[in-house]
């Protein structure tokens, strides 16, 4: 009697009918997805994304060039050179990233005594080459300057977990 019944269910189309229910429940509850690119989703403020250099309030740049940075990236895909400035400070007069070889660990941003190299919220920056992800210090102080509102807001929300 199998075939009766699965002969009546589709001379019925129960199944077609079953369906159109489901499609019709849902089509009044809120949706569980987002219009990506249009919207987007919350992120924690630990979330690692683009690399950046920050900068203190009057334009100086935070890093001291330790390179505790270069020497804790598991990837070493971290490049300092460095040099004495005439007033004594030290500051880097190369600072590379190879992105292609970054596996967002966060140890460079954990490492850094002056919050300098941190990892920002950005999430779209996929290239079409290999060789727009091989960033600088001059790439990096620039995205520094674009997200600083979002990176300090990160860090002092991070801080208050410690
Ligand atoms: S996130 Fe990790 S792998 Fe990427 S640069 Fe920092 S330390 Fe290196
Ligand atoms: S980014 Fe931070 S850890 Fe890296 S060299 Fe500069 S001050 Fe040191």
């Amino acid at each position: 009697m199998a075939w009766l019944n699965r002969t009546a269910r589709a001379a019925l189309l129960v199944e077609l009918l079953q369906g159109l229910g489901i499609t019709l429940h849902y089509f009044f509850k809120k949706p569980v997805t987002i219009n990506y690119p249009y919207e987007k989703g919350p992120l924690s403020p630990r979330f690692r994304g683009e690399h950046a250099l920050r900068r203190y309030p009057n334009g100086e740049e935070r890093c001291i060039a330790c390179k505790l940075c270069e020497a804790i990236c598991p990837a070493q895909c971290i490049t300092i050179e460095a040099k004495t400035r005439d007033d004594g400070s030290r500051r880097t007069t190369r600072y590379d990233i190879d992105m292609t070889k970054c596996i967002y660990c966060g140890f460079c941003q954990e490492s850094c005594p002056v919050d300098a190299i941190v990892e920002g919220p950005n999430f779209e920056f996929a290239t079409y080459t290999r060789e727009e992800m091989m960033y600088d210090k001059e790439k990096l102080l620039a995205n520094g300057d674009r997200w600083e509102p979002a990176l300090a807001a990160n860090i002092s929300a991070d801080n208050k977990y410690r």
